[in-house]
């Protein structure tokens, strides 16, 4: 069926865990502006650059970098009935221009996921992630860990853990997370569009929990 949907939280809430479940239960793409900034980084792309000396120090890559990003991914013919997004928007003006862009083509968010997780809890979740190079699957040391160590169950690529996961930055993200993101949360909610869910239950838990909350 398809749709347009956001996962929204804080860093090392569960979104990319939950998005990667959902999208293929869904059948829909999942977009992740991380994921894609990582893979330009990877690639040493000039946006991947750009992009780097803001989340090295746990900050915003600028609204307008970003939403010319997803933009285009939105626009490729694998998004025309739908796409989850994670991770996007995280500011009004980027959240506007979703909007905007949807408007444009008929289309509309059909709900908001947010997933709620305690602080104490998200330095522990993102302190033992372990990410994979091809695809940006997670896993967690306790919590969710491969079969193999060191290896992605899904893609067999190589897992590494991400700088930006160092205490100080995380601590950093959660902050810029509050500040320039949080307040989303009440923008969709008065838009009836929010669907609020406990994330600190089991992934499976989580997953069951939100595909409650959606028709997709
Ligand atoms: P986000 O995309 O919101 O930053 P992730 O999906 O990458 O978060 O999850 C952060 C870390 O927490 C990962 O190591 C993941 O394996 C782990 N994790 C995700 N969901 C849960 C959960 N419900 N319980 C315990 N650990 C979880
Ligand atoms: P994530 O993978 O979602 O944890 O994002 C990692 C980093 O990428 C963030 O700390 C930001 O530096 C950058 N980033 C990802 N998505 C966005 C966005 N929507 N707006 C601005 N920066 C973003």
């Amino acid at each position: 069926m398809g749709g347009f949907y956001i996962i929204i939280g804080p860093p090392g809430a569960g979104k990319g865990t939950q998005a990667t479940i959902l999208a293929e239960k869904c059948k829909i793409p999942h977009i992740s502006s991380g994921n894609i900034f990582r893979e330009n980084l990877q690639n040493r792309t000039e946006l991947g650059k750009r992009a780097k000396e803001y989340m090295d120090k746990g900050e915003l890559v600028p609204d307008d970098i970003t939403i010319q990003m997803v933009i285009n991914r939105l626009s490729q013919q694998d998004c025309e009935n739908g796409a989850l997004l994670d991770g996007f928007p995280r500011t009004p003006l980027q959240a506007e221009a979703l909007s905007a862009f949807l408007a444009e083509k008929g289309k509309q968010i059909e709900a908001v996921l947010l997933i709620e997780v305690p602080a104490e809890e998200l330095i522990d979740r993102l302190s033992g992630r372990w990410t994979c190079k091809a695809e940006g699957h997670v896993y967690h040391l306790k919590y969710n860990p491969p079969k193999k160590d060191g290896i992605c169950d899904i893609d067999g690529s190589p897992l590494y853990q991400r700088d930006d996961d160092k205490r100080e930055t995380v601590e950093q993200r959660i902050k810029v997370y509050k500040d320039q993101t949080a307040p989303l949360v009440e923008y969709y909610e008065s838009k009836g569009l929010l669907k609020k869910v406990d994330g600190s239950k089991t992934i499976e838990e989580v997953t069951s929990a939100l595909m409650n909350a959606i028709k997709c």
